[in-house]
């Protein structure tokens, strides 16, 4: 075997909490998981707020704290956690071909996926333009760059309503553009942005651009009923608009909804090929929460087990 080229009995792509609770389960039955933490390490907690819904943390838990215990808790089991980032994968036959950082090779027995998603952005020239320098997809990891200052806020779900509780305790005031009559997000979450006195709402709006030549200053949006275009000065502009499902390396091998998220057989974590599970947010756009991506890797680390031992691997 060459120099770059492992091969291990089991192999986890991410590190959100589907990964570290497949990496748990899988270290306790012995199949000496190693995990690639990915371009995230910790995944979409790792830029969130306060997390009040997990179970077990009755004060609530900052997403960055859960993750380090996460991770720790994998690695105490004996779980392998690497840096690194899968960047191709041939699925074709057992041992599972997946090459790291586009130089090392992991053949792997089994494999589970749990890359879970990222941010979705607006796709305008201005915020490309500008991302970086006042535009960004984390209100949690960049409000702080703002404080005081006016900003604005693009979405309406629960991501965007949370993102604008979080800008408004630092803000002075906060924009929120939303691009039709309603918000998506849970009653109690809209009801918290409509009562925020600093929280202004734009309903039926849509971003026209992001104004400013090396810094955010401006956002032109414009009202789909009235067709009238409005600028309004902010120092930063953040895009809270959903996600996409981070599958991309894995086309043409696992099946696959339209929009990118890979599907399982229902109340397992099985995918189309033998010996390949997927768990957490890669597979799940509905529920899409901590507790449930959680659950999901622990059924696929019990998965992969039960192959290998079919498999006469175990
Ligand atoms: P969602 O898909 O729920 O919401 C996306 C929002 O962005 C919608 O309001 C949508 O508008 C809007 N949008 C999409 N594209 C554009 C665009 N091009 N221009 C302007 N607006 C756009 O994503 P979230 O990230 O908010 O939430 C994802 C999931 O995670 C949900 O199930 C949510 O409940 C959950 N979540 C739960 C939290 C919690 O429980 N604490 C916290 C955060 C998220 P439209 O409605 O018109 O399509």
């Amino acid at each position: 075997m060459e120099n770059n080229t492992e091969k291990v009995q089991c192999l986890i792509i991410g590190s959100g909490p589907a990964g570290y609770s497949a990496a748990i389960y899988a270290a306790r039955a012995n199949l000496k998981p190693v995990l690639y933490q990915g371009i995230q390490p910790g995944g979409q907690l790792t830029i969130t707020t306060e997390v009040e819904n997990y179970p077990g943390y009755p004060d609530g838990i900052s997403g960055p704290e859960m993750m380090i215990q996460f991770e720790k808790q994998a690695t105490r089991m004996g779980a392998d956690i690497r840096y690194g980032l899968a960047t191709k994968v041939d699925f074709m036959e057992p041992p599972f071909k997946v090459w790291i950082d586009e130089e090392k090779l992991i053949l792997a027995d089994t494999v589970i996926v749990s890359t879970g998603a990222s941010a979705k952005w607006l796709g305008l020239e201005s915020e490309q333009r500008l991302n970086g320098y006042g535009v960004s997809a984390c209100a949690v990891c960049d409000g702080f760059f703002f404080k005081g200052k006016e900003v604005a806020i693009v979405g309406g779900g629960d991501t965007a309503a949370e993102e604008a509780l979080y800008l408004s305790k630092l803000c002075s005031k906060v924009h929120m553009l939303v691009r039709s009559d309603k918000m998506r997000a849970s009653k109690i979450m809209q009801d918290r942005v409509l009562k925020a006195p600093n929280i202004k709402v734009y309903w039926n709006s849509s971003t026209d651009e992001v104004l400013g030549e090396n810094k955010v200053e401006a956002v032109r949006i414009k009202n789909h009923l009235t067709n009238e275009l409005l600028e309004i000065p902010v120092s930063a502009f953040f895009v809270a608009i959903g996600h996409q499902p981070n599958s991309e390396i894995f086309k043409g091998w696992l099946d696959m909804d339209e929009s990118g998220y890979i599907t399982t057989i229902p109340g397992t974590s099985r995918t189309n090929i033998e010996g390949v599970f997927a768990a957490g947010d890669i597979q799940d756009k509905h529920y899409r929460q901590a507790v449930t991506a959680a659950g999901s890797g622990c059924m696929a680390a019990l998965d992969a087990e039960k192959y290998l031992m079919l498999q006469g691997e175990l």
